[in-house]
């Protein structure tokens, strides 16, 4: 097991004591009585010193462990001057480009710029460059070419092999190679950043520091003891012992009955390459499957010495789309931290290596990374300006981290793994009575109790040994796995205990909800919908057709209509009258015009008006992402001539898939008229409860909105949600 993060001995400067907030300026350190900053961290957000934004909990917990760190924050890119104002740090550089990849920051799913930046004081655009990391990594180098350069945050993480970028729509190089770090850290990274801090002031090298996991870093040569595998034959049969592929998942229900048709389907066993082009599946795959018995797990042969899997070359994934979804697949396939090898990536005549991803944090671990003595405010030179991300969670408690649900246009579980990290229920408590005390503003309503999802805290395979083991994209889909633990009463006692702390009015949750997981818990949707849906609750099915349900990993819209009888049932019972905000995603691969026009007509059946419509937007390394890229379908084996994913790539057709969610808007009717001319579906044009938009253009420039009808916004980029319009 890791040391423990706690558990480390403390470095000297630990005399100088906390800082009240990490310092920004030169004036700050000398107040702290500091001649110089052991660690510097780069950011392109504002710095906020509170457990939501990634710098200052990188820069607490290396403060606590004796570490003099400053930050420099959202500085001028144009000149490597700003980049000196805390001087040299002792030990290294730390890059991030904050919370969000830059681009998704700056651009929005149709590639327009976006005027404001909610990271930035007072909503401002324009304060940090397009390829955050890559810029700031630059300008450090200017300023300080031996200082050791380490990069990190979701844009390095989701960015550390070569990649599909949708804003210069095409395959770039590992962010490694065009930043010229020394390391890269990629997911939540306390354990790795800790671990290279203390050994970088016991005076290794950086250049030596190859063996921690959750790092990635260029080399020339791999290491002789490393068997290297290529990944493009791994389900291949050896000639002498039958070789069993690891990405056979025996661990699963769905496997042990699926049995060789599982294997053929691609649903359990894994045919990664077809190299000979055959298009036959792979024998050691139905092999495996057949053998396989119920919960049964097969150990992978003992291998001689260390082994690598070498996934296709830079040069390769961007000349051929078929090997860019099949690398995606491998990589997504080595994310548990128990069972996941290194990768080796080729770029031209160098390597990139990425060591596999970190042990979880004990919940004694996040507990402790979370009562650090953030002073929970913006830096005090900000003033009063707003910072709106901010402004969105001052009042909020993260109780957890990871996601098990694997949707594929997400990548949280890329960055933060598919294993959940808990807090404890005291410690979640104790942030309560934090916020209740130190925030001016609080009124005693708590903003959400929640994470990456609202409903996975304490939720778990049942066994350790099976989720060691365990390869499947996710534990809730084609349907929750029986070995999932779903009992949410935990969750239950949580909230009934947030409620009672004296001054707490109300415990909104604002995070997304998994309504198939919630519905295993009637008890807790019950309390749900009781005490804590504020006249709304979002949720996302994102869409109703199994076309694009099945790209996305997301459960039917069966099982939606399920959860909304229970939120009815409840909420009248409890005498409320509350609504779904249901969030859905246009244009996301898979998806057909015909499967839009049936989700607008359930729209339309359900009295739904969306304010606001998202498209899909392919962010680096997500899966849905390399089916946008290479028209293939890396959930199953992929082969040259395996099955083709519609991209919607168009600017027309996402154009079109977008009208369909705004079906009720008049600016959208001639489009959608055409559009259902040429589908021949022209009987949904008319007036009638049955239609879908009317013949003619209303005389006004607005339709009247019908009394019932229910507005909601649906957004997915992960940047601060627009509050629904108050129902009229
Ligand atoms: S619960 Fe999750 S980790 Fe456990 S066997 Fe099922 S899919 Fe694997």
């Amino acid at each position: 097991m890791p040391t423990p993060l706690f558990a480390y001995r403390k470095y000297w400067a630990e005399c100088f004591g906390p800082a009240p907030e990490l310092p920004m300026s030169r004036a700050e350190m000398d107040a702290l009585g500091w001649d110089s900053c052991d660690i510097i961290l780069v950011t392109g957000d504002a710095y906020v010193d509170h457990p939501s934004f990634g710098m200052a909990v990188v820069g607490r917990v290396l403060e606590a462990q004796g570490f003099r760190v400053g930050i420099i924050a959202q500085p001028d890119w144009t000149s490597a001057e700003p980049f000196t104002v805390l001087g040299k740090p002792n030990l290294f550089f730390g890059v991030a480009a904050g919370n969000m990849d830059s681009m998704i920051n700056r651009y929005t799913a149709d590639r327009k710029r976006r005027n404001d930046d909610a990271y930035t004081p007072d909503n401002v655009g324009g304060k940090r460059p397009d390829r955050a990391v890559i810029v700031y990594s630059q300008r450090v180098r200017e300023a300080y070419k031996d200082v050791p350069l380490i990069i990190g945050s979701i844009e390095a993480s989701l960015r550390r092999i070569a990649h599909y970028d949708y804003w210069s729509d095409k395959v770039r190089r590992s962010i490694l190679v065009d930043s010229r770090a020394d390391l890269l850290l990629y997911g939540n990274a306390e354990r790795a950043v800790v671990d290279v801090a203390h050994r970088l002031a016991a005076g290794e090298p950086i250049s030596q520091i190859r063996d921690l996991r959750g790092t990635a870093f260029v080399c020339k040569k791999l290491p002789a003891d490393y068997r290297v595998i290529d990944s493009t034959h791994l389900d291949v049969v050896g000639p002498v012992e039958p070789l069993l592929s690891p990405y056979v998942d025996t661990s699963g229900p769905s496997c042990a009955e699926g049995g060789p048709e599982a294997a053929a389907t691609g649903e359990c066993g894994v045919e990664l390459m077809d190299p000979a082009g055959t298009g036959a599946p792979s024998t050691a795959t139905a092999v495996a499957a057949v053998e396989a018995e119920p919960v049964t797990l097969l150990d992978r042969p003992r291998e001689a010495g260390p082994s690598v899997i070498r996934i296709p070359a830079y040069e390769q994934v961007r000349d051929d789309p078929p090997l860019y979804a099949h690398a995606s697949r491998i990589l997504h396939k080595e994310t548990n931290p128990h069972n996941a090898r290194p990768l080796v990536q080729a770029h031209g005549d160098r390597e990139v290596w990425l060591n596999p991803p970190p042990i979880p944090l004990s919940t004694e671990e996040l507990d402790w990374v979370f009562e650090q003595p953030y002073t929970r405010l913006p830096h005090s030179s900000y003033g009063e300006a707003r910072i709106p991300a901010y402004e969105m969670i001052r009042h909020s408690v993260n109780i957890m981290r990871g996601c098990f649900g694997g949707c594929t246009f997400c990548s949280i579980t890329e960055h933060e793994g598919r294993i959940i990290q808990n807090r404890s229920e005291d410690s979640i408590i104790r942030e309560v009575e934090r916020i209740r005390d130190t925030s001016k503003a609080f009124t005693g309503v708590i903003s959400d109790l929640g994470g990456p999802t609202a409903n996975m805290w304490r939720l778990a395979c049942k066994s350790e040994e099976i989720e060691a083991k365990c390869r499947k994209l996710s534990c809730v889909f084609p349907g929750i796995c029986k070995n999932l633990n779903t009992d949410q009463t935990p969750l239950v006692h949580l909230y009934r205990r947030a409620r009672a702390v004296p001054g707490v009015k109300k415990v909104l949750i604002a995070s997304g909800l998994r309504y198939d997981l919630a519905v295993e818990t009637p008890e807790y949707v019950e309390e749900l919908v009781r005490h804590h849906v504020g006249g709304y609750l979002k949720i996302a099915p994102e869409h109703t057709e199994d076309g694009p349900l099945s790209k996305m990993m997301k459960p039917g819209i069966g099982t939606y209509d399920r959860f909304e009888a229970m939120f009815n049932k409840y909420s009248q019972a409890a005498g409320k009258k509350q609504f779904l905000i249901p969030y859905f995603i246009a244009a996301h691969p898979g998806t057909s015009d015909e499967d839009m026009m049936n989700l607008a007509l359930w729209l339309k059946r359900h009295k739904l008006r969306a304010d606001q419509v998202q498209t899909f937007y392919p962010s680096p390394m997500a899966t849905a992402t390399a089916m946008y890229y290479s028209g293939r379908n890396p959930l199953h084996k992929v082969r040259r001539e395996g099955e083709q994913v519609s991209a919607v790539r168009g600017l027309s057709q996402r154009r079109l898939h977008k009208a369909f969610l705004r079906y009720h808007d008049p600016d959208n009717w001639p489009l959608l008229r055409t559009a259902l001319k040429k589908m021949g579906r022209a009987n949904l044009i008319g007036n009638g409860k049955v239609h879908l938009v009317p013949p003619r253009q209303p005389a006004k420039r607005h339709a009247r909105v019908p009394a019932d009808a229910r507005p909601f916004a649906t957004q997915h980029n992960g940047l601060p949600r627009n509050p629904a319009r108050r129902r009229r």
